[in-house]
Parts: C-alpha cells; sequence; structure tokens
C-alpha cells in the first residue's frame, strides 16, 4: 500500500506515514519526514530534532514525538512523569518541549494548586499561609512554641526569623 504525500507530493509506503485515526483511510495527509519538518521549530537543528531516542519513541508509539507529548499532557500528566514514561532526562525534556511549544498543552502550576486546594493537609508542599496562619494565631514566641502544630524552626527557616513571620503575618 502506496500514498502520496499532501506536502512533498512524492509517493510512499504507508509506514511512511503516521498513524492518525480521525484521518480518512486511518493515516495522515503528510509523510513523516513532512511531519516532523512541519512541528519543528525554524530556529532548531534538524539534526537535533532526530536523535535516535526520539526517533526510537515515535517508532515504539507510532505517532509524532509532539503527539505524544500532547496527549499524555492531556491525560493529565505532568512533565516531569512523561519524561519519566519516556526515559528522556528532564533537562532535555523540558528543551525538547521549550523548542517545539509544547508547554501550552501542560496544566499550569497554578491550576495544580487550584485542584489541590481543600486538600491542603495532603499537600506535600505547604504554603507560606499555612505556617502565617499559626503565627497569626500564636503571636508570641512562646505561645506559638507551645500551642502551634508547626515548630519554631520551620518558621525560622522559611522566613529567617520569628518576627519577620509576624511582619509577614501582618501582626506587627
Ligand atoms: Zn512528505
Amino acid at each position: 500500500m502506496e500514498k502520496k504525500c499532501s506536502e512533498c507530493g512524492q509517493t510512499k509506503p504507508l509506514t511512511e506515514f503516521y498513524k492518525n485515526s480521525t484521518c480518512v483511510g486511518g493515516y495522515r495527509h503528510e509523510c513523516k519526514k513532512c511531519t516532523v519538518k512541519n512541528q519543528m521549530n525554524p530556529r532548531d537543528h534538524p539534526k537535533e530534532r532526530r536523535k535516535p531516542k526520539i526517533l526510537a519513541i515515535e517508532e515504539e508509539f507510532d505517532e509524532p514525538f509532539a503527539d505524544i507529548v500532547k496527549g499524555f499532557a492531556l491525560m493529565g500528566y505532568s512533565r516531569n512523569s512523561v519524561a519519566m514514561i519516556l526515559e528522556i532526562s528532564h533537562g532535555y525534556f523540558n528543551h525538547l518541549c521549550r523548542s517545539m511549544d509544547l508547554n501550552k498543552h501542560f496544566k499550569k502550576r497554578t491550576e495544580w494548586r487550584k485542584e489541590c486546594r481543600g486538600n491542603v493537609t495532603n499537600h506535600p508542599k505547604k504554603s507560606d499561609e499555612y505556617y502565617l496562619n499559626f503565627v497569626r494565631q500564636y503571636p508570641e514566641r512562646l505561645l506559638f512554641h507551645e500551642k502551634a502544630p508547626v515548630g519554631l524552626r520551620s518558621i525560622q527557616r522559611r522566613f529567617g526569623g520569628f518576627t519577620e513571620a509576624k511582619r509577614l503575618a501582618g501582626v506587627i
């Protein structure tokens, strides 16, 4: 089976086209080479885009790299998880996301935070406000030490000192 690429006009075997269930016939209209070329940022050097690791991933998923990443992002995976699943270093993955303009598919940090709200106690990293609320509640150092469920040390580490924390909490 062969198919004519809508981009370069060459007739190529179907293995040279990425599968796409939304396209008539089940394959993309443009060949793999043209798909990759279109998704590439013109600033990038073609050689970098065609690193064997990326090619192997595309081969495995039978999809262009950008589509694979987009798919994961839409399923709600974070950048770090996708890098881990694809076995790419975080640094290189972030570089790819930047150069291929893929960051837009991922949820923003603030959106994650919004989802985590109401579940504050389970959130691994507590916010400044969490600590400052206790400072407001127990503005005396000794009282804080006795009553607050967090230590003075964490206040010192986070805000540089109890007085500084009180200032930030607006109690002085
Ligand atoms: Zn083509």
